[in-house]
């Protein structure tokens, strides 16, 4: 019999009412001849309020206390659904993450999932259950109680359904799909009939709160398609699927990260190994770092900077403050700023067209809106600004690409095939533990050289100023960094190298013209690229690499992530032994 996964989140649990509706969506879904599973998350704010309690007492409290603590929001829910479930006459049984066997590893409050044993939920549903399992939570090999990090009872869900080889599972919320945008900020945002797994994973990591990243991670590896829609009704949502939308359109959706903290540590030595020093102990945190930029400071020293989410600050604090006691020459100081939003433009398209990141810059400048550090990738581009300018450079992007119209070439919705059983075995047999991260690719590409200028003034317009050129130039630009750190604002662009010298000689027009110091280019730079799934929020990868390098005595000039990619440039005569080193030293999580 085909099983279902329904999930239910804290707004469409919140009060006995609501629960009594997701008990009837369930049931109905059985009385259509399904096996039922809901996942249910802590009734309204719960989990807030809990956190709240727990801060009353200690700000920073112990994290395997907490995740006991917060599982009971979760224990609440369950309970009352099933008692909703037996009400309406229906079979149902709840069960915590233990009882079901959700194994996690002992990362307390950001757990991952480890291996789910299926047994005692087959069993329930055998015997005509309901079965509610509860969300966002499992336990560790010594039978501690772990919670996967805010929002995670979208990853329990799909994880479930991966397992179960579920038809569907079915993501029921406060808004009636996936949109452009986030409507709360974006009036005009348009809801989307169906979106990439890529490049959903993007919008979520980039701050797209509709899912838990880490769902989609799971949904991608194990093909499990997922409709996202609204409790209060029963209208159709948005499926997350391996096509996009359109083909046409370079971009998809945009998103913010209200509160994102840049960190800028001067004085570092510019030498093999600094970047592992210093990232190391974030990465084995599990602080995901995301718009990494290194700049020359003068000869021999860089400018390192790097944004974390807010939540962070403290941990990333205790990490610096281990770094510089452990080794005293790591770096000479660092400061942070954290009264920024992190803005980004997603899209698979966005390869395939030029001046997508110019447009961008063109459309803050237009509203004279300051970008204080861009960095791009295959899939996306990110700029931070001002917090208070967060919601009007969204919307703007928003507008300039018109996102709010539906693309000409809107596929028609094909219901996602199944696949058999003995295939999703197979998938989820690929990996040692379920959460763990699959390099699918390690690539070399030796056609890039890069441009820096340097020293730049600090003021709204100026990318895209610089762009608009480059893009009149008929210079094509894959990676952009742009860092304003405490002393400089250095932008750092690669072309095609047969345009090196072309985009030098532009970038020495543009110094000019704005009075700054010369700039520099290296013809020849080698980018190392590494394609996956949760290439960034997976630390131990960066962590790895950075070790792998360091051990190689391997510079790295430049750094650049998204989800599906791990970018690296080095020096051009290291690129081939980059890549060996990488390929053997990494062989264990390669995709075969
Ligand atoms: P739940 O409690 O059901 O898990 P969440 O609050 O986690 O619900 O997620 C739903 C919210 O996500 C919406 O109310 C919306 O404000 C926000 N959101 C952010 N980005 C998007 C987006 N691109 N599309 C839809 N909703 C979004
Ligand atoms: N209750 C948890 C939270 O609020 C998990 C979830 O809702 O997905 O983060
Ligand atoms: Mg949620």
């Amino acid at each position: 019999m085909s099983i279902i996964v329904q999930k239910f989140g804290g707004t469409s649990v919140a009060d006995s009412n609501k629960i009594l509706a997701a008990a009837r969506k369930a049931i109905r879904a059985q009385e259509e001849g399904h096996q039922v599973v809901m996942v249910v998350s802590a009734m309204g704010k719960n989990t807030d309020k809990l956190i709240a309690l727990a801060k009353e007492i200690d700000e920073n409290p112990p994290a395997r206390e907490m995740d006991m603590l917060l599982s009971t929001g979760e224990q609440v829910s369950v309970a009352m659904v099933a008692i909703a479930i037996q009400h309406l006459g229906y079979k149902a049984v709840s069960m915590t993450g233990a009882q079901i066997g959700i194994k996690t590893n002992n990362s307390f409050m950001k757990a991952r999932i480890e291996s789910i044993s299926t047994d005692r939920i087959r069993k329930a549903l055998n015997d005509g259950n309901i079965v509610i399992a509860a969300g966002f939570q499992g336990v560790d090999d010594n039978y501690n109680i772990t919670t996967l990090g805010r929002g995670g009872s979208d990853t329990t869900a799909v994880a479930l359904a991966a397992v179960l080889n579920a038809e569907s599972c079915e993501i029921y919320t406060d808004v009636d799909g996936v949109y452009t945008a986030d409507p709360r900020v974006v009036p005009k945002a348009r809801r989307v009939r169906q979106i990439s797994y890529d490049e959903m994973l993007e919008m979520a990591s980039l701050g797209a709160g509709v899912m838990h990243s880490r769902s989609i991670e799971f949904a991608k590896n194990f093909e499990v398609p997922i409709h996202v829609r609204a409790s209060y009704s029963d209208e159709p949502g948005t499926l997350i699927v391996s096509q996009p939308e359109s083909m046409e359109r370079a971009v998809c959706g945009a998103a913010i990260a209200k509160d994102e903290v840049r960190f800028s540590i001067c004085g570092v030595p510019d030498e093999p190994g600094m970047a592992d020093r210093i990232f190391r102990p974030i990465a084995d945190r599990q602080i995901a770092m995301d718009m990494i930029v290194q700049n020359v400071e003068t000869a021999g020293k860089a400018e390192i900077s790097f944004t974390i989410p807010a939540t962070e600050l403290s941990a990333t604090l205790k990490a610096l403050e281990q770094v510089k006691s452990a080794s005293p020459e790591a770096f000479e100081s660092f400061s942070y700023d954290n009264n920024l939003c992190k803005v980004s433009i997603v899209g698979l398209g966005m390869e395939r067209q030029v001046g997508v990141a110019e447009k961008m810059f063109q459309t803050l400048a237009d509203r004279n809106i300051n970008i204080q550090m861009i960095t791009t990738s295959e899939i996306k581009v990110s700029v931070l600004v001002s917090k208070e300018q967060g919601a009007e450079a969204i919307r703007a992007v928003h507008e300039a690409f018109e996102l709010g119209t539906t693309p000409a070439d809107v596929r028609p919705l094909v219901k996602p095939e199944m696949i058999s059983d003995e295939e999703k075995i197979r998938l989820i047999n690929r990996l040692k533990h379920m959460e763990d991260v699959l390099i699918e690719s390690i690539t070399l590409d030796e056609k890039q050289a890069s441009v820096t200028l340097f020293g730049l003034p600090q003021e709204p317009g100026l990318a895209a100023r610089i762009f608009q050129q480059v893009t009149e130039a008929g210079l094509i630009v894959d990676m952009i960094v742009q860092s304003s750190g405490d002393k400089f604002t250095n932008l750092t662009f690669t072309v095609d190298r047969s345009c090196a010298d072309a985009a030098l000689e532009l970038a020495k027009s543009i110094a000019k013209d704005l009075g700054c110091t010369s700039p520099t280019a290296c013809p020849a730079v080698a980018k190392i690229s590494l394609s996956g799934t949760g290439m960034r929020s997976h630390t131990v990868i960066a962590a790895r690499i950075l070790q792998i390098l360091t051990a190689g005595k391997i510079n790295i000039n430049m750094i650049n992530t998204s989800e599906m990619r791990f970018n690296l440039v080095v020096n051009s005569e290291d690129g081939p032994r980059a890549l060996e080193l990488l390929k053997s030293e990494l062989g264990d999580v390669i995709a075969e």
